[in-house]
């Protein structure tokens, strides 16, 4: 039977309660255990694909389709173990399935009540579809303390007693701040926040403790005496460099020893950390340096393109380079040349987007960088804005555009109201919900064999994560192939443009997919090591 960890953060949001559940996982998976990291949000929304990214960061979407938080990012990252939708649940869900089960009479009448029924949703999530795994590691969103927070906090109280005893441990990750006017560290928030937590009736096994400078033993001590938790179970998270850190960071404090510890396990074999050395030590030690331009709408928030981030370290990594990122806003170059903020850059990078703002602007800087040979990486919208931009200047339709923000006469980029996933016609409707009306999850592209993506696969048949409504219009192939963009990886029944390709360029890809969700940092995504090698080649011309 699965044992089960539940991770709670107190004190202040952002602390990085996904991290540190994807390091836990990765060290009990280093130790040969197997893991399975799931989320459980206490908002109202259903699920976080209709919120805007200022609001929630990216959305993250799994191979069966489920647009999720982006924590479940970190932990693909640091555990290679696909989610899916049944990793990810927000109080949304729960409660739609409730009122549905209430409108057909299932509950015969009876009160429906946070608890047991909300409750009892919530435990039913995290202990279904568990066998088999060593460990569960269940992350509860928000902050302890939170109005909405509190059926979930409750669930997993009751889960503490429903589970065999030792078969269950509470971690609560929290903040010990320096003050600088005093010159200590101070550990009353931790205080109040474990106060909070047993109040409600959880008593943590472990403290996480996120702090910037050490932690000297007297303060562990006081932290350990008015938490009622051991000493050796407060843990100092120090702030380290690079997220890849954190899982030897985690080790070097002793973290998962005190977590085998607190269920009893005490003839684990140790960590085999090789994998994670190995990163470590090619971050810290680049043989140089490349400069990515990222045109995009939401540069002021790093958390929008956190997978895209993650996917050009790992590239970056495998080339052993740091890759510096330019985040520059895509409307800039509506007024100004793009070569006055490009000049110098290595590699340009349109990523995903919606809705019109800034189209023109990524179209300008696709076409920069095809006229001057400069690598170009187009992601989803980044690919159907080359695509605008080849039909443009290449095949000499002026007016080509996406219906997504023109209705324009020569829409090479449309909506297609069906497609074909696997044996299944999916189809979508243009007045529908406007949550779940993309091409999401996981779709193959059969790619050509003389064609640059094939080379970089190294296989015909790939599967890889959409989320978009629009298409390239296949109608247009002909056109765009003659004046030098090549469809080169289709869907299998041939009608949806999943890759294009220039021609005459080092390096000009764009794909209608997103890659980033895929890379790992010990098995880099293909196409992002190739576009920072090719940046890297870029950058020896000068
Ligand atoms: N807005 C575009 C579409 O819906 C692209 C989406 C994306 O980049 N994820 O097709």
């Amino acid at each position: 039977m699965a044992r089960y960890i539940f991770i709670t953060g107190g004190v202040v949001s952002s602390l990085g309660k996904g991290l540190a559940a994807a390091a836990i996982g990765a060290l009990l998976q280093a130790r040969g255990y197997s893991v399975r990291l799931r989320k459980l949000d206490p908002y109202l929304n259903v699920d976080p694909g209709t919120m805007s990214p200022y609001q929630h960061g990216e959305v993250y979407v799994t191979d069966d389709g489920a647009e999720t938080d982006l924590d479940l990012g970190h932990y693909e990252r640091f555990t290679g173990v696909p989610a899916s939708q049944a990793d990810n649940v927000t109080a949304g869900r729960i409660y739609q399935q409730i009122l549905q089960k209430e409108r057909q009479g299932d509950y015969l009448g009876g009160t429906v009540q946070v608890i047991p029924h909300v409750t009892d949703a919530i435990k039913n999530f995290a202990l279904s579809g568990n066998e088999g795994v060593d460990f569960v590691l269940c992350e509860i969103g928000g902050t302890v303390g939170d109005i909405e927070g509190l059926p979930f906090f409750e669930a997993i109280r009751q889960l503490g007693n429903d589970l065999p005893r030792g078969e269950c441990i509470f971690i609560h990750l929290t903040l010990i701040p320096f003050i600088g006017s005093a010159g200590e560290l101070k550990t009353k928030p931790t205080q109040h926040s474990v106060k909070e937590l047993r109040s409600i009736g959880i008593q943590p096994d472990i403290l996480l403790c996120r702090c910037d400078r050490p932690v000297p033993e007297k303060e562990r001590r006081k932290i350990a005496l008015f938490c009622n938790v051991r000493e050796s179970a407060v843990i100092q998270a120090l702030d380290v460099e690079n997220i890849y850190d954190v899982p030897i960071a985690y080790h070097k404090e002793g973290l998962d020893d005190e977590v085998l510890n607190a269920f009893g396990i005490d003839s684990a074999p140790a960590p085999d950390l090789t994998v994670w050395k190995r990163i470590s030590t090619r971050i810290h030690n680049p043989d140089g340096h490349v400069s990515i331009a990222i045109i995009g709408k939401y540069t002021g928030l790093m958390d929008a393109y956190k997978s895209l981030n993650e996917a050009l370290a790992h590239g970056g990594i495998e080339n052993r380079v740091k890759v510096n990122l330019q985040w520059i806003e895509a409307e800039i170059f509506e007024q100004e040349d793009p070569g006055l903020h490009l000049q110098g850059v290595n590699g340009i990078l349109v990523p995903g987007g919606f809705g019109g703002r800034g189209a023109e602007g990524k179209i300008r800087a696709a076409g920069f960088a095809r006229e001057r040979g400069i690598p170009y990486f187009g992601i989803c919208y980044g690919m159907q804005m080359a695509v605008i931009e080849a039909a443009r200047n290449l095949a000499g339709i002026a007016t080509a555009s996406s219906t997504e923000f023109s209705d324009t006469d020569e829409p090479v980029i449309g909506l297609m109201s069906e497609w074909v996933k696997g044996n299944k016609v999916e189809r979508r409707h243009a007045n529908g919900d406007l949550g779940g009306t993309l091409r999401l999850g996981a779709y193959e592209a059969v790619l050509d064999k003389d064609s640059k993506v094939g080379g970089i696969y190294g296989v015909r048949s790939i599967s890889e994560r959409h989320r978009h409504r629009y298409e390239v219009n296949i109608n247009y192939r002909e056109r765009l192939e003659e004046s030098g963009l090549r469809m080169s990886g289709l869907s299998p029944d041939g009608v949806l443009p999943e890759i294009v390709e220039l021609r005459d360029h080092p390096w000009y890809i764009g794909v209608q997919f997103h890659p980033e969700l895929k890379s790992r940092p010990f098995s880099p995504h293909p196409l992002f090591v190739s576009f920072i090698k090719a940046a890297v080649e870029q950058s020896r011309l000068f």
